[in-house]
C-alpha cells in the first residue's frame, strides 16, 4: 500500500500528484485548515482523469465504479465541514484566484467526528472557523434553496455556535464546548449541502483569492454587512434574519430594531474576537 501526503490544495501540486500518482482505491481525508483538502479535490481529479481517459479511448478505459473511491473524512477543525458537503475549493496563488468545485462525488464515504482533535487549534484559528460555521448556518436558513431539513440543521448550528464559540473563547481546551462547535460545523455543512450558500461566501472566494486572509475571517468581516443588504432588498430575507436573531435571544420589539440589533450583536463579537472590520 502506498501513501502519499498532501498540504495546500493548490492547482500547481494537484497537477503534480495527478501526474505521479495511480489513482488510489481509498482516500483518508485529514482536514487541517479552515479551507478545504487537497485531497478533497483529489477525489474529483481522479474522477474527471477517467471521465477524460474514456472520452479519448472508450475501448480501453476502465468502467469507474472498479476504481471507486472510498472517502473517509476527518475533521482537524470545526468549520469547513467538507467531511459532508460536495464542495471543495482549489486555490491558484499564482493567478489570485480560486476554484470552487462542486460534484456529488466529494461527498465522503464516512465522517468521523472527534473533538479532541481541535483541541490543539490556535485560538484566532478557533475563532475564525467558528464564525465561518455561523455564517454558513445563517446563509443555508435565509437561502430560497432553503427547506424543513436544512432550517432544522441551519437553526440548530446557530444556537449551537451562538453558545459555545463563546465558551471557547473563555477556555479554548474546553472540551465539551469544543465537541459541540465540531457538531454544530457538521450540521452547518449538511445544512448548506441541501440549501445552498449566499452572498458571503460569494464574495469571500473572490476576495480570498486574491487576499491572504483566512476563509472564515473574511466571512465574519462581510456577514453583517450583507445582512443590512439583503434584508432591505431581498423580501424572503428580513423574516429569516429576525428568526436568526431569535435563536441567538435577540428580540427588541420592532422588525427594524430587531435587525438592527442582530447587526450589531454580530459586529461585537467580531470586535470580541479580533476580527477587524476591514
Ligand atoms: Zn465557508
Amino acid at each position: 500500500m502506498d501513501f502519499h501526503a498532501f498540504g495546500w490544495p493548490t492547482a500547481r501540486s494537484l497537477q503534480r500528484v495527478g501526474y505521479s500518482t495511480h489513482a488510489p482505491k481509498v482516500i483518508t481525508r485529514l482536514v487541517a485548515s479552515e479551507a478545504f483538502s487537497a485531497l478533497f479535490s483529489l477525489t474529483l481529479y481522479f474522477f474527471v482523469s477517467h471521465l477524460t481517459q474514456q472520452q479519448h479511448n472508450p475501448a480501453c478505459a476502465q468502467p469507474f465504479p472498479d476504481h471507486t473511491i472510498v472517502l473517509i473524512a476527518i475533521p482537524t477543525t470545526s468549520g469547513s465541514c467538507s467531511e459532508v458537503t460536495s464542495y471543495a475549493i482549489i486555490s491558484d496563488p499564482q493567478n489570485g484566484r480560486k476554484y470552487p468545485l462542486i460534484a456529488e462525488e466529494l461527498v465522503p464515504d464516512y465522517a468521523i467526528l472527534d473533538p479532541h482533535l481541535v483541541l490543539s487549534v490556535p485560538l484566532q484559528v478557533a475563532v475564525d472557523t467558528g464564525m465561518d460555521v455561523l455564517t454558513h448556518a445563517i446563509e443555508a436558513l435565509v437561502s430560497s434553496g432553503a427547506n424543513d431539513f436544512s432550517d432544522a440543521l441551519a437553526e440548530k448550528a446557530i444556537a449551537l455556535t451562538w453558545q459555545y464559540l463563546h465558551d471557547i473563547f473563555q477556555d479554548e481546551k474546553d472540551i465539551q464546548a469544543r465537541a459541540h462547535m465540531h457538531n454544530a460545523s457538521c450540521m452547518a455543512g449538511m445544512a448548506f449541502n441541501s440549501a445552498g450558500l449566499g452572498l458571503v461566501h460569494g464574495m469571500a472566494h473572490a476576495i480570498g483569492g486574491m487576499l491572504y486572509i483566512p476563509h472564515g475571517k473574511i466571512n465574519a468581516m462581510l456577514l453583517s454587512l450583507v445582512i443590512d443588504w439583503n434584508a432591505r432588498h431581498a423580501p424572503h430575507a428580513l423574516p429569516r434574519y429576525l428568526k436568526c436573531a431569535a435563536i441567538m435571544g435577540i428580540q427588541t420589539g420592532t422588525q427594524k430594531h430587531t435587525l438592527n440589533a442582530l447587526i450589531n450583536r454580530i459586529r461585537k463579537i467580531n470586535q470580541r474576537f479580533g476580527i477587524p472590520v476591514t
